[in-house]
């Protein structure tokens, strides 16, 4: 970070004396030395040497003061000097004040180029942070938003359930345990979020991806059915296992079919169609698509879409895709988007299955 006023001050007060007066010892002797020796020899050129042990002590203004006194104490030499031909004396004269006047401005600029860099690394180093912490921050809220609007659900039909006369109290309970279910997995997401954030490995076991799919869709069933989407499941038979962390698989899905069913809002419920496809990819890779048939992607969107806190939407937060794309990398897996001829979009993602794999 940059030193503020008050902090300078402390370091000037702190800076040795007896290096002023070494210096001040060193100006004065420049000074006999230029005054007493011949015309010829340009003594007064050391005088950048002066300036250059200043830059370390002095401020700016205070480099500047010196500068000047020097090139007058130069000129003053040529005045007092006794001895050698003036002419000579003339020519050094200038040049020794051009080399004062040149070493201070190039000082000087190399002192603002060291704070700025100074000051921009301070900056990014604050910004890495800030990031890291609102990118935790935002992905925490994010995720949990889920289970906590679950829990919410489960627990508005539970009262439902026992305000009843009589109350229901076997659908009470299941409601409770629907409530103890995703506090647990809320619990799970924010463990696996920090493990993500601290650069953790995945916790990866075998899996099935066509079921993870199936289990995903059932979890968004009442959101599909609330907005009237046809929903298709076109799921590849024979596909080897998979060696992934559970949770963090299901926060993806979840997310990317979250995704396709707000960009489908927009559109007329007739036209509203949901696809999920799994497939084989090359020798080793299995995948799965989402297609949705909502607003699209436009060209500045597909470039941003991982960003982090890149959003189109009005209440959304940009981290979903971003969280997406650092699980699935950390599987060994590749996450993209394409937009569809007619309208709409596809996300496709790819992971290394544990195929051949003896674990
Ligand atoms: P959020 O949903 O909070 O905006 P995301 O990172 O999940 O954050 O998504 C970022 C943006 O990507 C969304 O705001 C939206 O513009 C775009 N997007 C994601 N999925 C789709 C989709 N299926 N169709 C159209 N746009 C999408």
């Amino acid at each position: 970070m940059m030193a503020s006023a008050g902090e300078r001050k402390r370091e000037a007060r702190r800076r040795p004396r007896w290096r002023l007066v070494a210096l001040a010892v060193l100006t004065g002797s420049i000074f006999v030395a230029d005054t007493v020796t011949h015309f010829e020899i340009a003594v007064a050129v050391f005088y950048t040497a002066v300036i250059l042990l200043a830059i370390e002590l002095l401020s700016v203004r205070g480099v500047v003061a010196l500068a000047v006194f020097c090139a007058v104490l130069t000129v003053a030499s040529l005045f007092l000097t006794r001895s050698g031909a003036f002419d000579a004396g003339l020519m050094n004269c200038a040049i020794s004040v051009l080399a004062i006047a040149v070493t201070t401005y190039l000082s000087l600029k190399l002192v603002a180029a060291k704070a700025a860099v100074f000051e921009a690394q301070a900056k990014l180093g604050q910004m890495a942070r800030l990031t890291r912490l609102g990118e935790l921050t935002a992905s925490i809220a994010h995720e949990i938003n889920q289970p906590l609007a679950a829990i919410s659900m489960s627990a508005q039909a539970g009262c439902r359930w026992l305000n009843r006369e009589p109350p229901d109290l076997a659908k009470a309970q299941q409601a409770l345990g629907r409530i103890v279910e995703a506090a647990n997995r809320a619990g799970d997401v924010i463990i696996r979020v920090r493990g993500l954030a601290k650069g953790e490995m995945p916790r990866k076991q075998r899996l099935d991806l066509n079921e993870m799919l199936r289990e995903a869709t059932v979890l968004a069933q009442g959101e599909i059915e609330r907005n009237a989407i046809a929903l298709s499941l076109d799921l590849a038979q024979g596909l080897p296992p998979l060696l992934a962390d559970k949770v963090q698989l299901q926060q993806v899905m979840a997310n990317l079919l979250l995704n396709a069913i707000e960009a489908m809002s927009a559109v007329p419920e007739a036209r509203r169609e949901l696809e999920i496809a799994s497939f084989r990819e090359g020798a080793r890779d299995i995948g799965f698509s989402i297609s949705d048939t909502g607003v699209g992607l436009g060209t500045h969107a597909l470039d941003h879409l991982f960003d982090s806190f890149w959003t189109s939407k009005e209440g959304g937060m940009g981290i979903g895709l971003t969280i997406s794309r650092s699980i699935v990398e950390a599987h060994g897996g590749r996450i993209w988007a394409t937009s569809k001829p007619r309208l709409g979009a596809v996300f496709r993602c790819t992971l290394p299955s544990c195929e051949g794999d003896d674990t």
